[in-house]
């Protein structure tokens, strides 16, 4: 079966963990010291902190900035629910906002403008399937609202502008993810004085750490802001370090794949639309198709896993999730509703060859004949 996502993992990362194994260092040492370095550097950035997941790094980038109760932070409905729960967390009230477009499957401006108050504080702004969204933009937008801005990066790491939006960025290295530690995330943030209190607030408000503490005379600490326990350990470090000298590289294979089906879905499936034009930036985590509108999914989805393909849909919109639909009942938004029902997801990562995706493409196009049977296509 050809997988939507998969990880590439060998000998590199498995002497990556025996190495910390046999360092009898396990947690926040110098490998995951190390990788905060290297990964902020890919980005262009002076530092970044490790934390054990994309959702813990947006809690404390909201934590931080000091939103929470009484406050409206924008979002995506066309995310991973962990966008909307971070504003729970603190306390904050998810505001949805729709998307532009089929074709621009991003945040629209106009429906962030018309959905902020008094209380808006925030947006996080989601790089959907990689695709970056508008910076000017919304650097613009939010410079005129007075509005904090932040990414949730979890689709788009290893490109420079990225992290470099607004307040904070949040990356994830989940395992179906562009590059993966199991599970682990990262924040970049542009103020140092953001960044240390991300740092503390990352292990418990304590104002040192254990490495620390072994390494300086002083065996006390303090504590002196709320905290939570969101550290790395040293092996999800260490794998991180091998997988973020591969990302470049990968994220390079998975732009020549979407390109490649471009090509082929505009020749053998011309009903079908791939969203955003080709030179896009983007880091090409995810490859989103929208089906003609009479399509039945489902059908499509059985005929393409009989022929060892298997698809996804990202994502069922957050506010049609039932713990989100009890909380905003009468919410609609007509466009990401529509993109949802018709949106369906392809095979991409770098394991794939051209071939697979001729495999892909060929096993669609047929898919698709089988729904429109002769004659009914007008
Ligand atoms: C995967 C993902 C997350 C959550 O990442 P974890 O590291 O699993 O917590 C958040 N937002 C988006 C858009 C994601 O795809």
């Amino acid at each position: 079966m050809l997988l939507v996502s998969e990880p590439v993992l060998g000998d590199e990362e498995k002497a990556a963990l025996a190495a910390v194994i046999e360092s009898g260092w396990v947690t926040m040492g110098d490998r995951v010291r190390e990788f905060e370095q290297a990964f902020a550097r890919l980005h262009e950035a002076e530092d970044s902190v490790a934390v054990g997941s994309c959702t813990a790094a947006l809690h404390l980038i909201l934590h931080a900035l000091g939103i929470g109760p009484g406050d409206e932070v924008l979002v995506p409905s066309l995310t991973f629910v962990a966008t909307a729960n971070s504003v729970l967390y603190v306390g904050a009230r998810p505001v949805f906002v729709d998307i532009g477009s089929a074709d621009v499957p991003l945040m629209s401006l106009d429906d962030a403008e018309s959905k902020c108050t008094s209380r808006t504080k925030a947006i996080i702004l989601v790089h959907f399937a990689g695709y970056l969204a508008h910076r000017d933009a919304w650097q613009s937008f939010a410079r005129r609202k007075g509005l904090l801005l932040i990414e949730d990066a979890a689709h788009a790491p290893g490109l420079p502008e990225v992290g470099s939006y607004g307040e904070a960025a949040a990356f994830s290295f989940y395992g179906n993810k562009n590059m993966t530690t199991a599970e682990g995330g990262a924040i970049i943030a542009r103020s140092r004085t953001l960044r240390e209190t991300i740092r503390q607030a990352r292990a418990h408000g304590m104002t040192s750490g254990a490495r620390q503490r072994l390494t300086s005379r002083r065996p006390d600490y303090d504590v002196t802001i709320l905290g939570f326990n969101y550290r790395m350990d040293e092996l999800r470090a260490a794998l991180g370090l091998v997988q973020l000298k591969k990302l470049p590289e990968w994220n390079d294979s998975r732009r020549r794949l979407s390109a490649t089906y471009r090509e082929l879905i505009a020749e053998l499936c011309p009903s079908v639309m791939v969203p955003f034009e080709a030179p896009w930036p983007s880091t090409h985590h995810l490859l989103p198709i929208v089906l003609p509108p009479a399509t039945s999914r489902q059908r499509i989805i059985d005929r393409l896993r009989k022929r060892g393909v298997q698809t996804t849909v990202h994502y069922p919109p957050v506010h049609r999730l039932t713990f989100y639909r009890d909380l905003y009942p009468e919410l609609a938004l007509p466009r990401t509703e529509d993109f949802a029902r018709r949106e369906l997801t392809l095979p991409l990562h770098p394991k794939m060859s051209t071939l697979d995706v001729d495999k892909v493409v060929d096993a669609l196009a047929a898919a698709l004949a089988a729904d429109y049977p002769m004659g009914a296509v007008a």
